[in-house]
């Protein structure tokens, strides 16, 4: 273990998980992910990883690694590196026979969606391995990262590994300050933005994921958001309103308070009124998709079941559709016999 209590605290992760089926391909993007480490220096407030049985079921190796007394609370402050992951996944990959495909998750490898595998550079060692074994075995893999700037310096794996790999950042708001009050510790919006734009003008598939958006954004914020993405040319721009569930919106709130970002946090307190919540999350994925039509981008939304259940049945038609519908983007696509898109209908404006 290393760092004093004010930092985040490392160490290595005793256990050898190395491949794990995962339930994201409800939302297209994988059927497996890795991670490279357990916790992350991230430590987004509305982060739910911290809640997952990964962090929950294992607070004596999180005491005896990195002296943590509760990995929810002091989520941020500690990483546990997984040394040598890119080696084991490489031998497993030699042995496995079976891979799992779904209609949504296409095969897919998720790199990694319970920590940031960019966040530091000794992350991204075990990334740089990682992304390689998986490739090298033609196993589609999709890496996402708050900091694809630091991504770029392995910008020659991802070039040999062509069509099998695809990098994306979550873009949630351009505004620097608001993001900065609850993604504390990640790299600024305009600064991810420009970490894909160098992917991309090196041929490298790109993906944007504009999750959550605030309710401090109006259309013509969302507006200038998508204008500014567009420019970035993703392959996929997936999106989702925030939804005010457990504590960790408490801490959300609480840290936007905390960094002087007042108006963002009285506007997501008012969420917590499940109609103001419903107003609010179909106002935002209506003018996305609107104005991701008129931009000629690739959008795919991601409705929250609970929000279906709440709006009229106009709304219920629209937001189910973009749940039964196929992801618009190529990466690992196949044809299979129910692959064919579903009707949209408009969003009124
Ligand atoms: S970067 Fe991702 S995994 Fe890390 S704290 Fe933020 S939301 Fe959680």
């Amino acid at each position: 273990m290393s760092g004093g209590h004010d930092e985040v605290r490392t160490g290595e992760d005793p256990t050898k998980a190395i491949l794990s089926e995962s339930g994201l391909n409800s939302k297209h993007l994988c059927d497996y992910v890795v991670n490279v480490a357990t916790g992350c220096r991230h430590g987004c407030k509305f982060c739910y990883v911290p809640s997952t049985p990964n962090i929950r079921t294992r607070p004596d190796m999180l005491k005896e690694e990195v002296d943590v007394e509760n990995g929810q609370k002091e989520w941020g402050k500690y990483v546990l590196y997984r040394e040598g992951l890119g080696e084991r996944l490489d031998d497993h990959l030699d042995r496995k026979r079976s891979w799992r495909e779904t209609e949504r998750g296409r095969g897919v490898v998720g790199v990694s969606f319970s920590t940031d595998c960019y966040m530091d550079g000794r992350a991204g060692e075990i990334t740089r391995n990682v992304v390689a074994a998986l490739t090298g075995h033609e196993k589609y893999t999709r890496v996402l990262t708050r900091n694809p700037i630091l991504a770029l310096q392995d910008l020659d794996v991802f070039e040999d590994a062509g069509k099998h790999v695809t990098i994306g950042s979550s873009i949630p708001c351009m505004d620097a300050d608001q993001v900065g009050a609850i993604e504390p510790s990640a790299p600024a919006p305009e600064h991810r933005l420009r970490g894909l734009e160098k992917f991309n003008e090196n041929g490298v598939q790109t993906f944007v994921s504009m999750s959550p958006t605030y309710p401090t954004q109006d259309k013509a914020d969302l507006r200038k958001q998508l204008e500014r993405i567009a420019e970035c040319d993703p392959a996929v721009v997936f999106h989702e309103p925030i939804n005010p569930r457990g504590g960790n919106f408490e801490m959300t709130v609480q840290a936007a308070r905390d960094a002087g970002e007042e108006k963002l946090a009285a506007d997501l307190d008012l969420l917590r009124d499940r109609d103001r919540w419903a107003e609010y999350a179909t106002n935002h994925l209506r003018w996305v998709q609107k104005i991701g039509e008129e931009l000629g981008l690739p959008i795919h939304l991601w409705p929250d079941k609970q929000l279906i259940k709440h709006v009229s049945d106009e709304e219920q038609v629209w937001l189910q559709s973009w749940r039964d519908r196929q992801s618009p983007e190529k990466f690992a696509e196949r044809e299979t016999p129910n692959s064919r898109t579903p009707h949209i209908p408009h969003a009124r404006s």
